[in-house]
């Protein structure tokens, strides 16, 4: 069995059987990979704290054929994210960042902007930046990565350019505008279009140079999350602890 080593970072973990985890990661070269670390749990491993979540680590591991889970034999710690969880809102985002990449991702597939994604929102959590920004830009550019991103500039039904608010289409293709909308429910203000230019031209470390409220980001959430509960055909269990 060849001895694989990959920089990844660690999604979460689970207690396998009496000694073992269960260890889920976002791997630079490989994508979403699960693996089991053997002896894990035991006092003193030689894993140490570097399973926690979103730790970045080198790990070591070997495949078997047939097998989906790898063993992981090493893993040596290149960056800790436990300062991070003291804050249960960060907490919440991170579980909830984890939980969509791994329903979301292929297994086994390379996807280099996502795990740079995942590495751009803990730095800039680490740099105490506001989680609700975080989370929605995570969102944002989650739904661009996986290609179910709508366009927010244009009606979908009527082709016409957005100038004021819009609405978010029944079936989540798009937004409509005030003419082909029935709908009035989900709506898409001129600061949410505004806030989603900024993100994709900046970083999560820099925030909006204009006053966005907690309700605004609060409903664009709303919007984004509609796309991700619309294509995953499941509400992610975490999204019930955001309260942001
Ligand atoms: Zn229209």
């Amino acid at each position: 069995m060849p001895l694989d080593e990959s920089e990844a970072i660690i999604l979460r973990t689970e207690n396998y059987g009496e000694q073992d985890k269960l260890v889920v990661f976002f791997s630079r070269e490989k994508g979403l990979v699960r693996g089991l670390a053997k002896g894990a749990r035991k006092f003193n491993n030689r894993f140490g704290s570097s399973l926690e979540p979103f730790s970045q680590v080198r790990l070591f591991y070997y495949e078997k054929e047939k097998h989906d889970f790898v063993t992981i034999s090493n893993s040596d710690l290149l960056a800790s994210s436990f300062e991070l969880f003291s804050q249960i809102k960060t907490n919440w985002a991170f579980a909830y960042f984890a939980e969509l990449t791994e329903k979301f991702s292929p297994y086994r597939e390379k996807e280099e902007l996502l795990y740079r994604l995942l590495q751009a929102v803990t730095s800039a959590a680490k740099a105490s930046q506001a989680v609700e920004y975080i989370t929605r830009y995570f969102e944002f550019w989650f739904l661009k990565i996986n290609g179910i991103l709508p366009d927010f500039n244009r009606c979908q039904h009527c082709q016409r350019p957005i100038t004021s608010s819009s609405w978010l289409a029944p079936e989540r293709q798009g937004v409509l505008c005030p003419n082909c909308t029935r709908d009035k429910k989900m709506e898409v203000t001129p600061i949410h279009r505004q806030v989603i230019e900024w993100m994709k031209k900046n970083s999560p470390i820099c925030s909006p140079d204009f006053a966005v409220t907690s309700q605004d980001w609060k409903n664009l959430g709303k919007i984004f999350q509609a796309f991700i509960i619309f294509h995953l055909e499941e509400t992610p269990r975490t999204l019930d602890y955001l309260d942001f």
